[in-house]
């Protein structure tokens, strides 16, 4: 079996490893995404989630989306780092992509809610882009 990868949260209290496949990276300019990052939009990348083990106690909110759909984030309690999010009900995990201990894996595949994209919001050339959700 491969080294699992790893990654975590700012102040290392919660830990992550993953064994599965690396999925692609969106990119997610929704309201919601920028508030919950702080940053001009959330980079999220693709897991498995029943191969993702967490080490750490995570806090979460989850709050309808503009698309009708229940998302839940999950951060870090004592440093507020965003780590994960999932839908409601569906087992696919995203990890944010600054999580990862190596961010070279990350792989930008496609970009979601260019409808709320700033102006200052910087994202490589050529990705699929989809104005609102990508369903
Ligand atoms: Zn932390
Ligand atoms: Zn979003």
């Amino acid at each position: 079996m491969p080294e699992p990868i790893t990654g975590g949260c700012l102040c290392g209290a919660v830990r992550f490893a993953y064994n599965g496949e690396v999925g692609a990276a969106s990119y997610c300019h929704c309201t919601d995404c920028r508030r919950a990052t702080g940053g001009p939009f959330a980079v999220s990348v693709r897991l498995e989630a029943e191969k993702l083990r967490v080490e750490g106690r995570t806090e979460s909110f989850t709050k309808t989306s503009d698309a009708g759909r229940p998302i839940t984030r999950h951060f870090c309690p004592t440093c507020g780092s965003p780590l994960f999010t999932h839908n409601a009900g569906a087992p696919p995990a995203f990890v944010k992509a600054g999580a990862f201990d190596d961010p070279a894996l990350v792989r930008p595949a496609v970009e979601i809610w260019t409808d709320s994209q700033v102006p200052w919001a910087h994202v490589p050339e050529g990705l699929e882009r989809h104005p609102r959700d990508k369903s």
